[in-house]
């Protein structure tokens, strides 16, 4: 059997710099020898058909994401543990607004066999009070966490807090339910999958924390910071940054199908970049500045938005099971991280979505260790070419060996009709 193999194509964007363009950041992927899906991570009864309680929702079709959000559940077992079993402490200190400020104990690396066991038992309880729903319109790519009213004693004596109400966005529902319309699309679905995984592991510690603190807590708006290293009290981020390696996947760049795939000769209907943002994200703070559910940052922020570069290669390799059963168990969640190994900078977004390039400037320095700014702009790992670095990562455990990527320099523009 062939190893997936991956060769990026640089392309450019309409009414973007022509800089910009050039600079190869704009990366989509021919890949070749991807294995079919055949994903059997055992699912959570968190996940359960009955905790679905729309008729006519897909089930089948959201059993790929929910068999995912199962693995990134049990990858995020610390974070679970330190919510659900330790629980906060009150800091005495408030926030700018007069917000009491409390914190959980960091999640710490490797849990006892039975911090663990505990661990999942309170998990079990917390389910007993959740439920999941599609709502909102065709827009709604997003997701979103309503506590329930108040607290009845159902969760059980160790969860002193009430259950919570999911709902998956209708727009991010379709998307994943649209993705098996090409059967042949591995590449759509699993990257709609991981997405819809990700979204829900989010939800599930706003659920968490909802189930494990006092309802009086969610009157008065206390604030919960994830351990001192958290640097923004969004714990849905904040888990996602500890998953992944400091950044979260996100769908800055949409509208762009850029994805082939070399074994069908087709092109994937995935229609937006697989891109990260390095967190804490000034964008993300600037997004929810207005909002109710305010975000409280410490120690201060990045000047700009840094969005890295993602392979669909590395979305598809947890979907290997192999990854779970044999390579998680050894690194743990360094097998999730993501490479970071070309990214750019963007002007905060704030109101209007558009993305504005920092293009290049004259110094090159940026304020994250290891990584310098090229001439067009482009953050490189220091010392590093854009194919060492791919080999590196497949001498570093991981499953597949990671094709070279090609030489970006010259931006090939695809006909977009
Ligand atoms: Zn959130």
């Amino acid at each position: 059997m062939t190893c997936p193999q991956s060769t990026a194509h640089s392309f450019g964007l309409g009414g973007m710099p022509a800089q910009f363009n050039s600079s190869g950041f704009l990366q989509g992927e021919a890949l070749s020898g991807l294995v079919p899906t055949n994903f059997t991570f055992e699912m959570h009864k968190i996940f359960g058909r009955d905790k679905f309680s729309d008729d006519d929702v897909d089930y089948g079709k959201l059993e790929l994401s929910l068999r995912m959000a199962s693995a990134l559940l049990m990858a995020a077992i610390p974070i679970f543990h330190t919510i659900l079993v330790v629980g906060p402490k009150d800091t005495n200190k408030m926030t700018d607004d007069g917000k009491p400020i409390y914190q959980f104990p960091d999640p710490v690396e490797v849990l006892s066999a039975d911090e663990v066991y505990t661990t999942w038992r309170r998990l079990d309880q917390m389910a007993s009070g959740i439920s999941f729903y599609i709502a909102g319109t065709e827009e709604h790519d997003i997701a979103w966490c309503v506590r329930l009213l108040a607290n009845d004693g159902s969760l059980g004596p160790d969860l002193k807090g009430s259950g919570s109400t999911i709902n998956i966005g209708k727009g991010l529902y379709d998307s994943v339910v649209k993705s098996f319309d090409d059967e042949t699309d591995i590449i759509n679905q699993q990257a709609s999958a991981f997405n819809l995984a990700t979204t829900l592991i989010h939800e599930l510690t706003h659920a968490a924390i909802n189930a494990s603190t006092p309802y009086f807590h969610s009157i008065c708006s206390v604030q919960y910071y994830l351990g001192e290293s958290a640097c923004t009290t969004e714990v849905g981020f904040e888990t996602e940054a500890w998953l992944y390696g400091g950044v979260i996947p996100c769908l800055a760049i949409g509208g762009v199908e850029e994805y082939y795939n070399r074994d069908t000769g087709k092109w994937s209907h995935l229609n937006h970049l697989l891109t990260a943002t390095e967190y804490p994200c000034p964008t993300r703070t600037a997004l929810y500045a207005n909002h109710p559910i305010k975000l409280y940052v410490r120690r201060g922020m990045k000047p700009t938005e840094i969005i890295w570069n993602v392979s669909f290669l590395h979305i598809h390799q947890l979907f290997q099971d192999e990854l779970w059963t044999d390579f998680f168990p050894h690194y743990g969640r360094k097998v999730l991280r993501f490479a970071k190994a070309t990214g750019f900078r963007f002007l905060v977004r704030s109101g209007k979505n558009e993305l504005t390039p920092v293009l290049w400037d004259t110094d090159g320095v940026i304020d994250l260790p290891g990584h310098y700014v090229d001439k067009t702009g482009m953050i490189r790992k220091q010392g590093d070419q854009v194919a060492e670095e791919e080999e590196k990562k497949g001498a570093g455990g991981l499953m597949f060996r990671v094709g070279k990527l090609k030489d970006s320099a010259l931006a090939r523009v695809f006909g977009k009709g």
